[in-house]
């Protein structure tokens, strides 16, 4: 699916770079009023913690957009991640799966390397996986991270379930995904395995199209 990619205003010549969460589906159920208000909250309220915590980094919410999605993007040297109305009204999601999304955006910026080869400069989709589970979600949630970590991986490997047809280009399978989160959150996830996972991705990426 194709989408415009939103941002500020394109008459700026800010180079605008980005790495998605999803492949920009768009949602289908609509909430009632009194839920919509609820996860819209939720999703402030956790976007505050972030916030908090990570100075360098501005969150936004984009709550008008139906595009089930996140993203973490650079305008100039601004460090950015928004999250998208579509993915906090989605009805497999919870706050600890949005509480997990934002860790992963944000590990997108803060995770180190590896980096996405095409971008350069974000985290690689696993590495940011597992800096969320391994350092930003305990950073945000304390001795809560853990459980939340757990709860919203299969949240979100429900969603990568549901978009597996739009989700073609993922560089990452919905199973490594669920693995490096919960090897993470408990400490286990060694270098060595995220290496295996983003040779994987550097091979089929190589591979020339059929
Ligand atoms: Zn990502």
């Amino acid at each position: 699916m194709q989408f415009t990619t939103w941002a500020p205003d394109p008459s700026h010549s800010f180079e605008v770079s980005q790495m998605n969460f999803l492949d920009w589906p768009v949602e289908q159920a609509i909430l009632s009023e009194r839920a919509q208000k609820r996860r819209r909250a939720i999703a402030v309220r956790l976007i505050e913690r972030f916030a908090s915590t990570y100075g360098a980094v501005e969150y936004d919410l984009f709550w008008e957009s139906s595009i089930i999605n996140a993203q973490a993007w650079r305008l100039g040297s601004r460090r950015r991640v928004t999250v998208y109305g579509g993915v906090v009204r989605h009805p497999a999601i919870t706050a600890s799966g949005i509480a997990l999304l934002l860790a992963h955006e944000t590990g997108h910026h803060l995770g180190g390397p590896p980096f996405d080869p095409d971008l350069r400069w974000p985290s690689w989709q696993g590495q940011a996986d597992f800096w969320a589970a391994s350092t930003g979600m305990p950073q945000v949630f304390g001795r809560q991270a853990a459980r939340l970590t757990f709860r919203g991986a299969k949240q979100i490997a429900a969603l990568h379930a549901e978009f597996s047809e739009t989700d073609g280009v993922a560089d990452i399978s919905a199973e490594e995904r669920s693995e490096i989160f919960l090897l993470g959150a408990r400490g286990k996830c060694t270098p060595a395995f995220l290496q295996k996972s983003f040779n994987r991705m550097l091979e089929e990426r190589d591979r020339p199209d059929e």
